[in-house]
């Protein structure tokens, strides 16, 4: 049976590192990092995704920063808030909620985010730092599924990982941070051929598909590390809705080393690694160092 990765509690005493950085850089420079979140529309899965982030960065002592727009809100009003918040000094983290409404272009909102403030790591600049081997702020989801990886086993170099799913937001960015970790790194996607073949190579399996339950035990490796990222909500056999992965969760566990459980591995890693990355970027601003 595999080690059941917690990562619940692993976001949980990231959180309390960061509290206590914050804590510190309150009192020796009275600086309070500060974290802008902006939401246009009423998506409700994104209303909840907000306010769970408002509620963490206050907890962590930071200062949290809501700002709500309505779903017409035109590209040129957000492009000028996004100035606002660059422009705005008690702010050193800017996430924009995605998706962002049709009229809205993504990419011009992201990258007109100074990237110092970039703490969801979206920006070009961030992106191409990453992709050249020096990255800055990195994207929170990818972070995660590394610090999970690396308390397990510190030392990935020479692993292969296969990574499922070559998204900006999560498959491009954990390959690059595999790459960068030393591992030699496989990306599938909906084009590959024979994935349970190709899965069944990896020391690493990292699953970021978005297909319920999709990975099955026979496509896993004897003693693999598998990191599932899919929030999937399916209902059960008892008309039951629940959450799962992409990865069949019960059947992988009997072969796997280790492997996260949805709920309770990635996601709660999602936040914690925003509020790290908040706090990086406001010691940035101010030439301090940042250790956690
Ligand atoms: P996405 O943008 O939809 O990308 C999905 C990727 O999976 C694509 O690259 C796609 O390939 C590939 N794919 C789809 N069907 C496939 C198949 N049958 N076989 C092989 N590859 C397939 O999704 P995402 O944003 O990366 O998110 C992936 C999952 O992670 C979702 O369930 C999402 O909810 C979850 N997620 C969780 C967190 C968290 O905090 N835990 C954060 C972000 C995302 P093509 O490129 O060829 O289309």
């Amino acid at each position: 049976m595999a080690n059941i990765i917690d990562g619940k509690s692993i976001a949980a005493a990231l959180r309390e590192r960061v509290k206590l950085v914050v804590e510190k850089l309150i009192d020796k420079h009275q600086l309070t990092p500060g974290l802008a979140v902006v939401l246009v529309g009423e998506d409700p899965a994104s209303e909840v995704y907000v306010r769970n982030k408002g509620k963490q960065t206050l907890a962590a002592g930071m200062h949290s920063f809501e700002h709500k727009l309505p779903a017409a809100t035109s590209e040129t009003l957000l492009l000028q808030l996004v100035t606002e918040l660059n422009e705005d000094p008690a702010v050193h983290g800017i996430l924009v909620q995605l998706p962002l409404p049709e009229q809205i272009n993504s990419h011009a909102v992201i990258n007109a985010i100074d990237p110092s403030k970039d703490v969801d790591g979206f920006h070009l600049s961030n992106v191409g730092l990453l992709a050249t081997g020096a990255p800055r702020l990195v994207p929170c989801t990818p972070l995660g599924c590394m610090m999970l990886l690396q308390r397990q086993v510190p030392d990935l170099s020479g692993m292969h990982a296969v990574v499922v799913g070559r998204s900006n937001i999560v498959g491009k960015p954990v390959a690059a941070l595999l790459l960068a970790a030393h591992c030699t790194v496989t990306v599938a996607h909906s084009r590959t051929k024979d994935l349970p073949a190709m899965c069944r190579e990896a020391d690493i399996l990292i699953a970021a598909v978005g297909r319920a339950q999709m990975i099955t035990s026979e496509w896993v490796k004897p003693g693999a590390l598998v990191i599932d990222v899919g929030i999937n909500r399916i209902t059960d056999d008892e008309g039951k809705a629940r959450i799962v992965g992409d990865v069949d969760f019960e059947s992988v566990a009997q072969v796997a080393a280790a492997i996260t459980p949805v709920p309770g591995g990635v996601g709660p890693m999602t936040i914690a690694c925003l509020l790290r990355n908040t706090v990086d970027a406001a010691c940035s601003a101010h030439g301090l160092p940042f250790e956690l």
